[in-house]
């Protein structure tokens, strides 16, 4: 998906301390902007906190009548997942990737030094639900080549939810999906309650999805984001009707990046170039191919310059 705000605003945002109590996260409503307006439920970035690990951005979204429709924009810098609920999306980009994104199945796409895709719902599809999550790449691999991971966990019980694990491990089972930096992605249908043994190394971040979820003792409710330090080992997540959430994790980042519209960059000159490069249609990005209208234009920089965050 693209961060398709006509007017991206720029965040400057600062970091709490890990510990302490499960701190929620709001979500705010951005419209994805074009004839066919649909709204996401933005969790991340905000002021309050920019990432979680390497997660740079979580939007949520549905159940949505659609259609879903974001035309050929670029991504640098970053990792894209597209995980679904209900519905689906026909993916295409400029490494050439034509797949279909299933409730269910993981499709991570790197987008390194540079890449560009289109998203459309899939003419069958009455009901859209799912997420948008972007990874930050550490320095050393943000220029990383193009790259598309498919992969289709198996779901398997832990006493109290049934678990699918699309990025690093969870419950002694592990995705092969490759990233640069320790990170989770997993998607928990909680029955009543359930434990989980954590990595203390990792801040998390529990994303509800369907019904409320007590947290670790605070109770978050449907589209808000519960985080957690680092230090936890485990993690109890109760709840009174089956509930569904999203949990995230990775060891804190420890870099500042620079965000703006679909780019992740270490500075304001980097991202000036990306924008360039994309307007002019050079070959960083690359083409999609098979996608009927236009490419999004980037929208105009701000006025001043574009500030790091961590
Ligand atoms: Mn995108």
């Amino acid at each position: 998906m693209s961060n398709v705000e006509t007017d991206p605003v720029e965040l400057t945002c600062y970091s709490t301390t890990g510990a302490g109590p499960v701190e929620v996260l709001e979500p705010r409503d951005v419209p994805l902007g074009g004839p066919r307006a649909m709204a996401v439920r933005r969790t991340l970035p905000q002021r309050a906190r920019s990432l979680i690990g390497a997660w740079c951005f979580a939007d949520h979204y549905g159940p949505d009548s659609g259609p879903m429709d974001v035309a050929p924009h670029p991504h640098t810098g970053l990792q894209t997942v597209s995980w679904l609920f209900a519905g689906e999306i026909e993916h295409r980009d400029s490494l050439g990737t034509h797949a279909i994104v299933r409730p269910g199945e993981m499709n991570l796409m790197t987008g390194g030094h540079g890449i560009c895709h289109s998203e459309v719902s899939t003419p069958g599809t009455t009901l859209l639900h799912g997420v948008q999550l972007w990874v930050a790449l550490p320095k050393v691999h943000s220029d990383t080549p193009r790259d598309f991971q498919h992969h289709v966990p198996v779901p398997f019980d832990i006493q109290g939810a049934t678990a699918r694990v699309f990025l690093g491990t969870l419950g002694g089972t592990t995705s092969p999906v490759r990233t640069f930096t320790p990170l989770l992605g997993a998607e928990l249908i909680i029955d009543t309650r359930v434990t989980l043994d954590l990595n203390e190394s990792f801040e998390h971040g529990v994303l509800v999805d369907t019904g409320s979820v007590d947290v670790a003792g605070t109770l978050i409710s449907k589209g808000k984001l519960g985080y957690l330090g680092t230090g936890a080992r485990s993690l109890t997540l109760e709840s009174d009707s089956p509930s569904r959430v999203i949990l995230l994790g990775g060891e804190p980042f420890g870099e500042e990046i620079v965000m703006w519209w679909n780019f992740v960059g270490r500075s304001h000159e980097d991202i000036v170039r990306f924008r360039a490069d994309w307007q002019a249609e050079t070959e960083r990005f690359g083409r999609v191919e098979g996608y009927h209208g236009d490419r999004l234009p980037a929208p105009p920089m701000p006025i001043g310059r574009l500030r790091p965050r961590r």
